[in-house]
Parts: C-alpha cells; structure tokens; sequence
C-alpha cells in the first residue's frame, strides 16, 4: 500500500462538503482546508449539481444525511445508480448511529460521527477513503471504459473465455451497436450531451445484461459490442433498450443505430472473428438512416472469404503480372467527325483462379488498406511505358489518363511517384492526365485542394472524375484547377428516357462553359446519346459505342499503328 506521507505531498484535492448548518460546514472547513480545497453545498439537490458538473475533479463527499430539499439517502442513491459520479467516495456524516449500516448499504464508503471533536480522526478517515477509491479507481481505469464504465474490448474479450468455458452450451450471439452519424449528434449538441447518451446506452445495455445473460462493453467511441444468450428477434433492443436510453437524455432528439448480429457465433471462431462478422453485418446498410438490425448471413461470409482470398494473393498477383492495363479510347466530336483525343487507363486483374475480375470490385477493396497504392504504380508504369514505345516505334504521341486514388491523393510523396514514372520512361507531363474522382473530394476537401493544386502548378491536366455523382458542393469546381469535367455515367445512361438526366448534362455543360473548360461524357453507349451530346456542345465522349476498354497491344494495333 501506499505512503500516507507520499500522498498527502500531492496537489491539494479537492472535498465536497454537503451540510445544511453553517456552523458545522464550518467546523469541517476549518479542519479541512490545510489538506484539502472544500466546496460547499447546503442541500442535497446542491450537492448533486456541483457533483455533475466538476465529478473529474472532486476527490471525496462529506454528505449530512438529514437535510432540506433533499436529504443524504437519496443523494446515496443518485450517486449509485450514476456511472460517472459512482466513483467518487462518499463518507456520511452522521450523529444517529442507526443510519450507518443503511448508508452503507447505499455505497457509502465510511461514515463519521458528530459532533466533530477529533480532527486527526476526520482527517485519517477522510485520507484513508480518498486512497482506496484511487486505487480502485486506478484498477477498474485499466479495465473499464472511464466514461461508462463498461468493459474495454481487451477484458471484454477475456471474460468471454471465461464465460464460455463455464457455458459451453449455451448459444450465444454477438452484437455490434454502433450510434448512427454520432459525430454529427456531437456537432449539433456539444460533446456534454454527447458524453450523456453514450452513458446512458451504456447502462441500458448493462442492465439488460442482467436480465438476459451476457456481457457487455464499449469498444469504439460509440460501439459497443454485445455477447448474449441467443435470441429470436432483437426489435425489443431497439423499442425497450435503445430508444428509452436516448430518451432519457432529456431532449426531444431521434438517434438511431446500427446493429449487427452474427447469431449463434461460432465458438471454434476466435473472439476477434465473432465480433468481427458482426461489424461487417453492421456496416452493411451504411446509406440507411433509419435503425437496422443486419444479420451476418452465408452471402457475406462468402464475400468476405473472396475478399479475403483476392487481398492475400495481391502481392503474388502483382509480381505474376496478373494485372493487366486496359485503354479505352476518347474522341472529340465537335468537328466533322469523331476524332481520338486521348485514351483512359483502366486494369483488369486476371485471377488465375476467378478469371477476368473488374476494378469495381478489387479497387475499392485495396482503398480500404493502402494496397491500391501500389497497384497504381504498376498502372501508372505500365501507361509511361506504352507511351513511350507509341513514341519511339511508331512515332505517336497520344495522352492518357490515369485514375488517381483517393488513397494516392493523400500521399505527400504523389507528385515524386509520378514524375519518377515520368522520367523512368522518358515521356513528360503532358503525355499523362490526371483523373481524380468527385468522391475524394468530399472525404478531406483541404487537403485534396493542396494536393491537386500542387500537381496542376507542377503542369498535370485535372480531370474531375465521375463529376456530378458525390454530394460535393458547387465550390469544389471552383476550388479545385480542374481543366476537364467528367460527366458522370448515370447521366449519359438516362438522358434520352429521363428529363431530369438530360438537365443535368445540360447544366453540367453549361457550368463547364461557363469556367472554361472542357467537358467528356463517359458511357456512351449508342448514336442517339452521341448525338444529342454534340448538340448540347459536349467537347469529348467516351464509352462502348465507340469501343470497349481493350488491351494495351489491342489498342496499339488499333489506334497507334493505323496513325504512323
Ligand atoms: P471510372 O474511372 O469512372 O471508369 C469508367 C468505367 O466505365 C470503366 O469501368 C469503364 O470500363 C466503364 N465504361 C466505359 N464505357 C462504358 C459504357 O459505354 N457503358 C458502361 N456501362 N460502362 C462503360 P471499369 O473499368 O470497370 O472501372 C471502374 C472504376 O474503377 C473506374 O471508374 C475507376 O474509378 C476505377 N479504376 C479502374 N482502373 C483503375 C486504376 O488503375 N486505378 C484506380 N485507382 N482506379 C481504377
Ligand atoms: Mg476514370
Ligand atoms: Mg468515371
């Protein structure tokens, strides 16, 4: 155990005294103060207010038990059933020997008797019981959430082995919750409010831990993860845990939840698995804004199986050249007839196993981990090196565009890979457009401007990829040196069935006009769409009407060789 001597060296701490007499705050005061800073509450509902607001700092209560407003017990009681103020050890002051036992009952820590004749006494209770909740405090700290109490994900996870070892029978299903768009709850309603729901979705989901066996704790800022007997349905966590909960914050506000399940969580999968098919439940549904219950089903195990075949052989894959450069060919139309302005670099993975998979679904995949990097450099290699032979064989000098990765954009090293591409296969600058896509944008618009920026003054053409299809706003066109604005797809597709698509575009050409620069539609699929695109002033198309994406000797054959 501690020095007593070390502790009392320590800054002063600081003592709520909760007393109705003013003689006795007094006396206690005067007995205190060398040690310690005292507040003073004269009431019990006093008390309580002052606890709310500064519990951090506040190291012990002195609490009277009889008082006006709102005597000792019941301030016992509130203190209890508080996650946050339970901490806090509260010693009672009383003079009726009987009360004792039930304020300890209600967690008291010790008590003291008046009237206060024995200062060294008062002072060595006072220590003694500020120490023990320190390392308490210090032992739980380690365990459990500071905020809510509940288990870390370590302990968690340690007590499930436990548990399981004593239920091997029982079924048990594992639950992510996760708070729905909480950092905006935070913006909206300050941090303090913030705290106060997450506390209070904490002690719902305990409680119901005690009625239905399981445990429970919080593993992220606003999830939390579940272990309990299996159950048919889950709407009553919902309708009888969660909604309750965020209701008692006291404000009139909706908040909904994502909640995944793995039901009946296999025991011979680690912890780290179970929890981890719930999460990819819970994530399932991300555009939904009302509450929903996912379960983890055969479907996304099989896609997690794939995803995770297609990441463990990536490396294999790119040192095999299973990743193969396709170009799709662009065309000016504004004069007599189409005439190819430049070509898009797009990849192609040709699995050994899967066959010919397409960028929409590996690309993101490799976003999520960094892995995409690397895969662009061999694009982007593969793109300096077709483009150099155009040059040197066949005299050629055709453009191509790279797509740029959100994940590359954030690269401080971006511009130095591409100028390394660049200067390995002796090309330049202008041989090579970048095409960034509307999204990136809207995930770190700062830095992507910078970023973009830099590249455009080092003498890269911008094109915005996919423009029209984020929620970015209009500013963006304007914050951003674009020279070329992509239309995206899902316009083109429907712009001769739907009035609304067809706006659009037109709106979209226009803004072009307007800031001067030049317009490609992508997804050009038949001579109606090509038309109407001339007319509204469209300057580039792109898309199977004119060809598919084909391999780089393909394209070769096609448009390099036939222009000698
Ligand atoms: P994107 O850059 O918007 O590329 C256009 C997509 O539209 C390509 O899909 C292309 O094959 C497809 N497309 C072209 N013309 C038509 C058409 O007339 N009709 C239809 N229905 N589709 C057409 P792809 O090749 O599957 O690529 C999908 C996305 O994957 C690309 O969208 C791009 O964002 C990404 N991507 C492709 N290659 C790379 C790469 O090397 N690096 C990175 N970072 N992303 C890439
Ligand atoms: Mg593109
Ligand atoms: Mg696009």
């Amino acid at each position: 155990m501690k020095n007593i001597s070390n502790y009392v060296q320590h800054a002063k701490r600081k003592v709520l005294i909760v007393e109705d007499e003013v003689i006795n705050q007094q006396i206690l005061s005067f007995i205190l103060e060398k040690e310690y800073d005292v507040l003073l509450a004269g009431n019990g509902q006093e008390a309580l207010d002052i606890l709310k607001a500064q519990y951090k700092e506040i190291s012990l209560v002195l609490l009277d038990l009889v008082m006006p407003v709102m005597d000792g017990f019941e301030v016992l009681k509130r203190i209890e059933d508080d996650s946050l103020l339970k901490r806090v050890p509260v010693i009672v002051l009383t003079s009726d020997k009987s009360a004792e036992i039930e304020s300890l009952k209600l967690g008291a820590q010790d008590f003291i008797v008046k009237p206060y004749d024995m200062p060294e006494v008062i002072l060595a209770r006072i220590r003694r019981s500020i120490m023990l909740a320190e390392e308490t405090n210090l032992i739980i700290k380690t365990q459990k959430d500071d905020l809510t109490g509940l288990f870390t994900k370590k302990y968690f996870y340690e007590y499930i082995h436990e548990f399981d070892a004593l239920n091997s029978n029982e079924l048990m299903d594992a639950i992510s919750i996760n708070i729905k768009r909480f950092h905006i709850f935070n913006e909206m309603y300050g941090h303090e409010l913030g705290d106060r729901l997450l506390v209070n979705v904490a002690k719902a989901l305990k409680d119901l831990t005690h009625t239905i066996d399981g445990i429970v704790a919080r593993v992220g800022s606003d999830t939390f993860f579940l272990y309990i007997a299996s159950q048919d349905n889950y709407q009553f966590l919902i309708d009888d845990v969660l909604r309750p909960a965020y209701k008692s914050i006291g404000k009139d506000i909706e908040v909904e939840f994502r909640i995944g399940i793995n039901k009946y969580a296999n025991k011979d999968d680690s912890i780290e698995k179970r929890f981890d098919h719930a999460v990819r439940a819970s994530t399932e549904d991300k555009h939904s804004f009302e509450n929903t219950i996912i379960y983890y089903d055969e479907q996304m195990h099989n896609k997690e199986m794939y995803y995770d075949k297609l990441l463990y052989h990536f490396e294999i894959a790119l040192k095999d050249k299973e990743f193969k450069l396709y170009l799709q060919p662009k065309f000016e139309i504004q004069g007599d007839k189409p005439v190819l302005s430049s070509a898009e670099a797009l990849v192609r993975w040709v699995h050994p196993e899967y066959g010919m998979i397409s960028p929409g679904v590996f690309v993101p995949l490799f976003e999520e981990n960094g892995l995409v990097r690397k895969l662009d450099y061999f694009v982007w290699n593969e793109v300096g090196r077709a483009i150099n032979e155009w040059k040197t064989k066949y005299g050629v000098s055709l453009p191509v565009s790279i797509n740029v990765s959100r994940v590359d954009l954030l690269d401080e090293e971006l511009f130095n890979h591409l100028s390394q591409m660049i200067d390995g296969n002796n090309i330049s600058i202008s041989d090579v457009y970048l095409e960034i896509t509307e999204s990136a944008y809207s995930d770190e618009p700062k830095l992507i401007v910078d970023r973009v920026t830099e590249l455009s003054n080092r003498g890269f053409l911008i094109e915005m990829d996919d423009f029209g299809s984020g929620y970015s706003s209009l500013g963006m066109v304007t914050s951003l040196p674009i020279d070329v604005l992509k239309i995206d797809m899902s316009f083109v597709r429907n712009m001769l069935t739907s009035l609304k698509d067809k706006k659009m575009v037109e709106i979209i050409i226009e803004i072009a006009n307007f800031l001067k620069l030049k317009t490609i539609a992508e997804g050009v699929e038949n001579k109606e769409q090509l038309d109407s695109l001339k007319e509204m002033g469209c300057d580039i198309v792109q898309g199977y009407y004119m060809s598919k994406p084909i391999s780089v000797e393909e394209f070769t054959e096609k448009y390099i060789k036939t222009k000698e």
